[in-house]
């Protein structure tokens, strides 16, 4: 996970202050030795930590603090406040203009990311913001790009303009632009061409786009796991060319922290979204606060019911809850359950959005085994309809037939029958206490 190692250093270290009755200017002094080491240890801009450093001690020495009854938690959550500022605040959405269409340009080096953002955009534009995208296809240099966003395209019926390669940029731009007026686009999203390194023909490239496409957001896509490398980049595009915002992808991977750390504040620019991973729907708004919370082991409740939101059918559960009531639950539900719950995303990485779940012993390092879930998958497949609506027909030579047939083996076939059976058992007590206790107690 990204942030592994600055989250554990930082944890362990506030741990040592949040239960303290008092606190010196020692201890501040102490521990704020400590956070700085983590903080370059991660990876992050040295004048970024200086500037960190000395903002929370000053804080924390002050007299609010001292005096305070809870002096321990006050520093802490000054470290909260103080990282969250250094991811710049509040969350920044995208601007989009007052005429039509919206005009956003994506710019980068190659590798970073872009033409997958632009695809990833384009479905949070349509999504969440109801949209109608026009993808523009502006990197002649490379075929294979073009190809690229056009497969995008497809997969996402989002429609792409290109024109080849044998035609300049800036008129691919133009024509662009008044297919989109003529066909309603209300935003145009245009990938531009990459390099390997930053080069004066590519920012005059980009300039000359910028000149005539007028665009409301100019989006830098730059790998999180590029480190400081991320943060000299997006330094010098903004030089250049000027940028209103910060696509950071690859922020699943285990990036040590440095680049969305830094980025902000050596800038000045906001982190507008973040990659976390190569499908299409793994574009997430950045929110500072919670990626501070999550740094500090706080957990990020927000996100995850966001997520829950997202991805769980409201009819499908409220069909679950009547099943649950009248106890027709069948291990078709079960399956059902297991992959709504997949489709939100690696288990081990909810788990580290649940407040306090790294305090729980041995779920710390927790790595959920999801391929035993594709074996419980697999075991309820191999079922017959009227086997999985009445399991208990389920005798031994069934349950032979059915492990053959998943590829596991009996024992994993018994197990799941009698989670199963547990698992109806519980709903059924539960519901009796509802039924009982309904005026003195409340189920959640
Ligand atoms: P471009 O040259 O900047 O257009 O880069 P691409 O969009 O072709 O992406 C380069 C590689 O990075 C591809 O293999 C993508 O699947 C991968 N990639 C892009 N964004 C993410 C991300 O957020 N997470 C992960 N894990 N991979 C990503």
């Amino acid at each position: 996970m990204a942030f592994e190692g600055l989250a554990q250093r930082l944890q362990g270290t506030l741990q040592k202050i949040t239960g303290k009755g008092k606190i010196s200017e020692a201890d501040v002094k102490e521990m704020m030795r400590e956070v700085r080491f983590a903080l370059i240890e991660a990876d992050v801009n040295l004048k970024v930590v200086k500037t960190f450093v000395k903002t929370v001690s000053e804080r924390a020495i002050g007299q609010d603090v001292m005096k305070s009854l809870t002096p321990g938690q006050q520093v802490v959550k000054i470290v909260k406040d103080e990282l969250t500022n250094l991811m710049g605040g509040e969350q920044n959405p995208i601007q989009f203009s007052r005429k039509s269409p919206t005009v956003i340009m994506m710019v980068g080096l190659q590798g970073a990311g872009k033409t997958t953002s632009s695809g990833k955009l384009a479905t949070v534009l349509r999504k969440r913001h109801n949209k109608n995208p026009l993808l523009v296809a502006a990197d002649v240099y490379r075929p294979a790009a073009i190809q690229q966003l056009e497969t995008l395209g497809k997969q996402l019926t989002v429609p792409v303009f290109s024109l080849g390669t044998d035609i300049s940029p800036v008129e691919i731009v133009r024509q662009a632009l008044e297919k989109a007026e003529k066909e309603h686009h209300d935003v145009v999203l245009i990938d531009t061409a990459g390099r390997l390194h930053i080069d004066e023909v590519l920012m005059q490239e980009l300039k000359d786009i910028r000149e005539l496409a007028t665009p409301e957001e100019v989006f830098l896509v730059v790998d999180a796991m590029t480190g400081q490398d991320a943060v000299n980049v997006a330094q010098n595009f903004d030089d250049a060319v000027g940028i209103t915002g910060v696509i950071l992808t690859k922020l699943d991977g285990d990036t040590r922290g440095g680049a969305a750390l830094s980025i902000r504040t050596v800038t000045e620019k906001p982190i507008k979204f973040v990659g976390m991973g190569e499908k299409m729907d793994a574009l997430e708004p950045f929110h500072p606060e919670r990626m501070a919370s999550r740094i500090l082991g706080m957990g990020d409740v927000m996100s995850l019911i966001e997520k829950a939101q997202s991805n769980v059918d409201e009819d499908k559960a409220k069909e679950l809850e009547q099943k649950f009531r009248t106890q027709s639950f069948t291990l078709d539900d079960f399956l059902d359950q297991l992959q709504q719950v997949k489709k939100m995303g690696p288990l081990d990485e909810l788990l580290k959005m649940m407040p306090g779940a790294n305090k729980i012993k041995g779920l710390e390092n927790a790595k959920v085994d999801e391929g035993q879930m594709g074996r419980v998958e697999a075991v309820i497949y191999s079922m017959t309809k009227a086997e999985r609506n009445t399991p208990e027909i389920i005798n031994a030579g069934r349950r032979k037939r059915i492990a053959k047939g998943s590829g596991t083996s009996i024992q994993e076939v018994n197990r799941l029958l009698k989670q199963f059976e547990d698992m109806k058992k519980m709903v059924k007590q539960m519901s009796g206490m509802q039924q009982k206790g309904k005026k003195k107690m409340k189920m959640p």
